[in-house]
C-alpha cells in the first residue's frame, strides 16, 4: 500500500472541477486518505517547489500557485504514486494523452491543473509538508 500527494492547482479549482478530478482518483482505485482546500502563502509555494528554485520559470510557478486556492490530498492504494502520475498525463497538457486529467482540464504548462509526487521519497516529504499523521486515515 502506497501514499502519494496530489494538488488540484488554482486553475482547476477556479474552473470548478474539484469533484471531477477527485472522481478520477476514486474511480481508479485510489482512496482519498486526507484532503483540504487551502490558500498557499508565497512562503508555502516557494518551500514546496524549492527543488525548482534555480529554474527560469520558478517565479511564474510560485505566482501561479498562490493565485487562488488549491486542494491538497493524500491518495492511497496499491501503486498509488504511479497510478496518479498516469492519471495526470504529461506536464505539458499539449503532450498529455487523451483521457488524462491534464488533457481534459489543463490549458498550458504554466496552468496544468494538478501536481502529483514523482517518487515515493518525494511523496513522503510532500505529505508531511501538508498533513499531520492524525489527519490521514
Ligand atoms: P510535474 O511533476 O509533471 O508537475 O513537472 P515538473 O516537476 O517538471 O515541474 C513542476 C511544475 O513546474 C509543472 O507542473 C509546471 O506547473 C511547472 N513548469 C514546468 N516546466 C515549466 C515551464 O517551462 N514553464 C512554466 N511556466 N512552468 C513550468
Amino acid at each position: 500500500m502506497e501514499r502519494t500527494l496530489s494538488i488540484i492547482k488554482p486553475d482547476a479549482v477556479a474552473k470548478g472541477v474539484i469533484g471531477k478530478i477527485l472522481d478520477r482518483f476514486e474511480s481508479n482505485g485510489l482512496k482519498i486518505a486526507a484532503t483540504r482546500k487551502m490558500q498557499l502563502s508565497r512562503a508555502d509555494a516557494e518551500a514546496f517547489y524549492a527543488a525548482h528554485s534555480e529554474r527560469s520559470f520558478f517565479n511564474d510557478l510560485v505566482d501561479f500557485m498562490v493565485s487562488g486556492p488549491v486542494v491538497v490530498s493524500v491518495l492511497e492504494g496499491e501503486n498509488a504514486m504511479k497510478i496518479n502520475r498516469d492519471l495526470m498525463g504529461a506536464t505539458n497538457p499539449k503532450e498529455a494523452e487523451a483521457g488524462t486529467i491534464r488533457a481534459d482540464f489543463a490549458e498550458n504548462i504554466d496552468a496544468n491543473a494538478v501536481h502529483g509526487s514523482d517518487s515515493l521519497e518525494s511523496a513522503a516529504i510532500e505529505i508531511a509538508f501538508f498533513f499531520s499523521q492524525r489527519e490521514i486515515s
